[in-house]
């Protein structure tokens, strides 16, 4: 299965932007927002150990990775 989600939030005339931003003086790669996040926004970045944004339009600004986040290292914002 390779659909995309494409979701449409409030009958708007196009899609919001989204961006999403890891502190990487904060994260310390513990990989809670790859969990909890419900559309793969993120990935574990093997050269630094640290979270990395892969797919920051897929974020549905849920904020389930703002709230896991032990470090207070992501930002999302509209
Ligand atoms: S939850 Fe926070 S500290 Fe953990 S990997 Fe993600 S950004 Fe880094
Ligand atoms: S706000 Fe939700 S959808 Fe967006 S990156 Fe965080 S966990 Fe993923």
């Amino acid at each position: 299965m390779s659909a995309k989600f494409n979701l449409d939030s409030s009958g708007g005339t196009g899609k919001e932007m989204v961006t999403v931003v890891i502190d990487l003086d904060k994260c310390e790669g513990c990989g809670d927002c790859i969990d909890v996040c419900p559309v793969a926004v993120f990935e574990l970045d093997n050269d630094n150990k640290k979270a990395k944004v892969v797919d920051q339009d897929e974020c549905i600004v849920c904020e389930a990775c703002v709230t896991q986040c032990p470090n207070e290292a992501i930002t999302v914002s509209e």
